[in-house]
């Protein structure tokens, strides 16, 4: 029963309908399904994360396999430069010397793919030789950038201009030049090598940079020289207002950048690297957007998985949760139910046990009363009184007054007895018809005759009208019985009979008295008193 108790606690609380264990399975369901929405979410950031850093090598490759190219194809054709200037400044400008060099100027254009051309220009801008099978005559480059540059610059080192298009074949190139000197040290001259612009294009269209990615050399300046996509219009533009030049170049020469295009909006992964041999800045650079796409594809797949997880993980909580409802209050409804019956029970066992007219112990329970008491007398060797009352001349109150009102007597008689009790372990009861007991345990003969006296006062104080009895009230009589039991010789009936002896005695001797054993004291009756 305490189990069943503590359950009813533990589980439920049926005034306020809280439930511990259904907060924590709703709790440990919550918790659960938040914990795997966590992680799957710190799970997808992640990847996203090692997905940019990915992007972020692999642009890096990019712009170091472009950069190197460019320093390749540029450190080339400088070098033809370089043994261009030699010979022009010590081989001098005879006719058959030019014819040499013409010579050797188309062998150079046929062994180099990026070569465009080759071209000499005296002081004045005039062509002297160039590597075009049949030389124009008359020419003049005079108003040609790096004409201009060289003139005013006594440095001997290379020159890259900006994009042009060629005057003689009308292609788009990038020129690398020197400068001539004379003998002097003054302005003797400029040797030219033109590199095609698609032979950048060309090496460019191999990477796979997808629809949004850019690559681009550019002259340290910010004009740009090549780029992909390829824009004619992009071509010489000065790019130096832009955030990689104006904000990310200057903190270093190689890095990554994640910028947004204030063109076409697109954010895109930029790894740049400045060369240090020549004026070049080179960049490569994938769209964000577009790297982050299986990512995305990916994430939405994942976050469905995991939503249609928690979605069965719920419904599953929800279940248990209302399974746990369901227990709790099937348990608690046990509960009220063994409580109910536990009241009923004790009621009935009561009910058993009582008289149901005086609310005094009955026959059956006066019996094991005093079968038990006489027992724990017989072992402790103490003293065990019983007192038997009978009311006087009862026939006749039935006779004058009716059975009702007989009942209601016994019932204020019943309360003076019930009344009496004055010790836990005392017991008063119906002993039948109109005789009533009063077991005494620990009590001996002096001390119940005062218990049966004060209840025969008591219930003469009553008052209560008979006129068929001496004195015109109603009385009682009382025999009084105390001994201690002695093992084997004595019986609970020996202790019913004397006290019976005694009442009868209390009867012969006129009534409204109390007599103890024969030897014993005898009260006489107020009226006899
Ligand atoms: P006495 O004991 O003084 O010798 O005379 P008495 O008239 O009381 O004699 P007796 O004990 O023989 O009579 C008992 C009467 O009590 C018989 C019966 O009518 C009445 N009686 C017994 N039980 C009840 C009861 O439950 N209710 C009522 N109203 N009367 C009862
Ligand atoms: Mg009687
Ligand atoms: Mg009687």
């Amino acid at each position: 029963m305490a189990k069943l108790r503590g359950i009813a606690a533990r589980i439920i609380d049926l005034n306020t309908g809280f439930s511990p264990i259904k907060w924590r399975a709703v709790s440990f369901v919550v918790l659960v399904c938040a914990s795997l929405v966590a992680v799957q979410a710190w799970l997808t950031w992640r990847a996203r994360d090692i997905q940019l850093h990915e992007t972020t090598i692999a642009t890096a490759n990019l712009a170091q396999a472009v950069a190197q190219h460019a320093y390749d194809t540029v450190k080339e054709t400088d070098t033809i430069l370089v043994g261009l200037v030699e010979r022009m400044e010590t081989d001098g400008r005879k006719p058959s010397q030019l014819e040499r060099i013409h010579r050797l100027l188309i062998k150079r254009v046929g062994e180099l793919p990026q070569l465009h051309g080759l071209f000499v220009y005296d002081r004045d801008g005039g062509w002297l030789v160039n590597s075009q099978p049949t030389m124009a005559k008359g020419q003049n480059n005079a108003d040609r950038e790096y004409f201009a540059y060289h003139r005013s610059h006594a440095e001997r080192g290379p020159h890259i201009g900006p994009p042009i298009r060629s005057k003689s074949t009308g292609d788009w190139i990038v020129t690398v030049s020197r400068r001539i000197d004379a003998a002097d040290g003054s302005f003797a001259g400029v040797v030219l090598a033109t590199i095609k612009m698609d032979y950048f294009r060309s090496f460019f269209e191999r990477f796979m940079i997808g629809r949004s990615g850019a690559i681009f050399v550019a002259l340290d300046n910010g004009i740009m020289l090549v780029r992909r996509p390829f824009e004619e219009k992009s071509l010489g533009r000065n790019i130096s207002a832009l955030p990689l030049f104006r904000d990310h170049l200057p903190r270093g020469p190689v890095g990554t950048a994640i910028i947004t295009s204030g063109q076409d909006g697109v954010t895109r992964i930029n790894s740049y690297r400045k060369l240090e041999q020549y004026p070049l800045v080179i960049s490569a650079a994938l769209s964000r957007d577009e790297i982050l796409a299986q990512w995305r594809a990916d994430a939405y797949l994942h976050g469905i998985g995991v939503g249609l997880l928690v979605l069965v993980l719920g419904w599953m909580g929800w279940r248990l949760v209302r399974q746990i409802e369901l227990r709790s209050q099937t348990e608690s409804e046990l509960v009220l139910a063994r409580n109910s019956l536990e009241t009923l029970n004790r009621t009935l066992e009561k009910l058993a046990m009582q008289d149901g007219l005086t609310g005094l112990a009955n026959r059956r329970q006066f019996d094991a009363s005093l079968q038990e008491e006489f027992s724990r007398a017989m072992r402790n060797a103490s003293s065990l009184a019983l007192i038997m009352i009978d009311v006087d001349c009862f026939k006749q109150y039935n006779d004058i007054y009716g059975h009702p009102a007989g009942d209601e007597c016994l019932r204020a008689i019943g309360k003076v007895v019930a009344g009496s009790k004055h010790r836990p372990g005392d017991i008063t009861a119906r002993y039948g018809g109109e005789e009533m007991a009063v077991l005494l345990p620990e009590t001996d003969v002096a001390g119940a005759l005062i218990v049966a006296e004060n209840i025969r006062k008591a219930i003469n104080k009553l008052q209560l009208r008979h006129a068929g009895n001496n004195g015109g009230v109603v009385t009682v009589s009382a025999g009084v019985e105390a001994f201690a039991p002695v093992r084997l010789d004595s019986r609970p009936l020996e202790l019913i009979e004397a006290a019976d002896q005694a009442l009868y005695q209390a009867k012969a001797h006129g009534r409204n008295r109390v007599c103890g054993p024969a030897k014993q004291l005898l009260h006489a009756g107020d009226a006899a008193a």
